[in-house]
């Protein structure tokens, strides 16, 4: 955590609002990853926030990327290309995935010539990558359960187990090659049976497979959700991964590799905001606050990630409950209509922690507000 008085100054300097990013706690998180889940590659999911400074922290780190856009791609691949490789495409399998489970027929063209590794869903997409990238490794992407994650992805997502091992089949006969199985339990899971559920729903059918006489399927990516410590009631990481790793050692042989697609847990803590009081008013007798940030910008996780962030001041004081209220001219901009604020004057600063996930990243320019400032510290 940077701290208070080093924050406010930056934002004096550089103007509001500003959004910092704390390269030291990015590198932290993956070395912590590394540590409980050392069986694990972490392919970082780039959605998560996009920024090339992030990736490139995280390439020099050891991270390997799961993409799911051409742009995506193309922001981790430039790495690739300044890197010593073993074989080309033993590399690019070690540093990326496009794990996006339904490709555009121009995507897929353009994938064909890095011979990538993908994920799929279903037949058409096997016809699909049969005809525009044959050259492509496959990870079949499994429907598992998604309870109690903040946000659910299975929906729209995965396979029915029953049918899994038939369409591992059937890229096989359409002249393709499966390399493995992958799945994503929710964002923000904290339910962590759903990661045991997903395994073994996992280990049956790699025996189903194996049986089959498809002996090289040996890729088990077991994805995101890992829960980022937003507050107390986050069971620590390394609970979780006791329970990976128990499930690990009993259900897949030493030769399977196993890979995840950590977003959140990477760079949620190391993602800032600090904004400016722009207003106040007070509505039915409740003090409203009006910030230069809010839900079409840095703020944008309340709507589209389900994520209530806390906006804290730096100023002391007795506190009251308070509407918080983003810039723009929609009633939908706001933040919070609870926080525990002392009262503030305009031109005072406040600022929001753990926002680094799934927050710049979906920005709008709407209402002609441009998206906060990035400000990379301790690189
Ligand atoms: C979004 C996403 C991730 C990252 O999820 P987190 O919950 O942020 O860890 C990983 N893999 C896939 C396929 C995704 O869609």
């Amino acid at each position: 955590m940077i701290p208070l008085r080093t924050l406010q100054k930056l934002a004096r300097e550089q103007g509001m609002p500003l959004f910092v990013v704390d390269h030291r706690e990015l590198r932290r998180n993956y070395a912590e990853f590394k540590k409980h889940l050392p069986r694990v590659q972490a392919y970082y999911a780039v959605k998560a926030n996009s920024d090339p400074m992030i990736v490139k922290t995280l390439f020099k780190a050891g991270a390997s990327f799961d993409v799911a856009s051409m742009p995506e791609f193309q922001i981790v691949h430039q790495y690739i290309s300044d890197f010593p490789a073993k074989t080309r495409q033993d590399y690019i399998w070690d540093k990326i995935i496009y794990a996006n489970p339904i490709k555009a027929v121009e995507t897929l063209q353009e994938l064909d010539r890095y011979k990538p590794l993908v994920t799929y869903d279903n037949s058409e997409e096997i016809r699909k990558i049969r005809k525009y990238a044959p050259h492509a490794g496959l990870l079949l992407r499994l429907k598992v359960p998604n309870t109690g994650a903040m946000v659910e992805l299975s929906s729209k997502f995965g396979a029915p187990p029953g049918e899994a091992a038939n369409l591992i089949e059937e890229a096989f006969e359409a002249g393709l090659t499966v390399e493995g199985i992958s799945f994503h339990v929710g964002s923000q899971t904290t339910n962590f049976e759903n990661y045991v559920q997903a395994l073994n729903l996992s280990a049956g059918i790699f025996k189903e497979v194996w049986d089959r006489g498809y002996e090289q399927v040996k890729i088990l990516d077991i994805g995101g959700g890992f829960p980022a410590p937003y507050d107390q009631t986050v069971k620590p990481f390394r609970d979780l991964a006791r329970i990976l790793n128990g499930e690990f050692e009993r259900l897949f042989p030493r030769h399977i590799e196993i890979l995840a697609e950590p977003g959140r847990f990477l760079v949620a803590t190391a993602g800032t905001l600090v904004a400016k009081v722009i207003g106040k008013a007070v509505r039915d007798g409740k003090q409203c606050y009006y910030i230069n940030d809010g839900v079409y910008h840095t703020f944008s996780g309340i709507i589209f990630d389900h994520c209530q962030y806390h906006v804290k001041a730096f100023k002391k004081g007795a506190t009251q409950i308070c509407s918080v209220f983003g810039p723009t001219c929609d009633a939908l901009d706001t933040i919070s209509l609870a926080e525990e604020l002392p009262d503030l004057e305009l031109g005072d600063l406040v600022y929001s922690e753990n926002i680094g996930a799934y927050s710049h990243a979906s920005s709008t320019w709407f209402n002609g507000f441009p998206p906060a400032k990035v400000l990379h510290v301790n690189m």
